[in-house]
């Protein structure tokens, strides 16, 4: 299992250092083997140790240069960071990050050989016309993305479960993660809404390989009792 942070527009620089070393000390003492990421800010970005591997949220498609409010490679090779989340529905929703777009920079950070969380997930109107509506709207999120590349991790979430309370059912994951595995080998994440109350079901789930969590990934505490029970 891959077990994934985002915390999104939460937490400071210092408050994510803490939080990495409640976190850690819980990981050493568990003797934690699985693969545990994590995304804060970009004002909280640090060098990965120990079992934490940090990654960015986001960051424009180019070294350095004039892109006013953005963070690039230079900015993330300072920390080490090789992992990145492209394509989250809050981007695409909120900041309109178009297919286009969000497949130009999958190619940029697949050339600087980056770990690549790619984030696909369908409205509920789309939910709401069946399974086979879905697959179709997911595919296309793959458009112009190399879904063959060594370091990619797809994650699936529905934009209706995400920060809702409300997560997909364990059937729906299962039809969904199972139609994605068709043609996919990458591990696959669930993300929305996943909590202590129902990792269980969701990790048991055949092609289930991990989950991506928001909101209750920020407490460390409550994000390792989490993974504990998701193990
Ligand atoms: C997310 O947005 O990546 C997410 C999974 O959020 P939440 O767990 O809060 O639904």
């Amino acid at each position: 299992m891959i077990y994934a942070a985002n915390f999104k527009m939460n937490h400071t620089r210092a408050s994510t250092a803490r939080y990495i070393e409640t976190l850690e000390k819980r990981l050493c003492e568990a003797q934690w083997e699985e693969r545990v990421l994590l995304f804060p800010p970009a004002t909280a970005l640090q060098a990965s140790s120990g079992h934490i591997t940090v990654g960015a949220q986001n960051a424009y498609m180019a070294q350095k240069g004039a892109y006013t409010g953005e963070i690039g490679l230079q900015q993330l090779e300072e920390f080490g960071i090789e992992t990145i989340l492209i394509g989250h529905s809050e981007r695409r929703q909120l900041l309109a990050e178009e297919q286009e777009f969000v497949s130009r920079k999958f190619a940029w950070y697949k050339e600087a050989d980056f770990t690549i969380v790619y984030c696909i997930g369908e409205p509920i109107e789309v939910r709401e016309s069946g399974e086979e509506a879905v697959a179709e709207y997911l595919w296309e999120q793959f458009d112009g993305i190399d879904i063959d590349y060594e370091k990619l991790i797809v994650a699936y979430e529905p934009i209706w479960a995400i920060g809702t309370g409300r997560s997909a059912t364990v059937e729906e994951i299962r039809a969904t993660h199972d139609e994605l595995r068709r043609r996919i080998s990458a591990p696959l994440l669930y993300g929305g809404s996943v909590k202590r109350e129902n990792i269980a079901s969701i990790s048991a789930i055949e092609n289930v390989d991990g989950v991506l969590v928001g909101s209750a990934s920020l407490d460390a505490e409550e994000f390792f009792a989490m993974m504990i029970e998701g193990r």
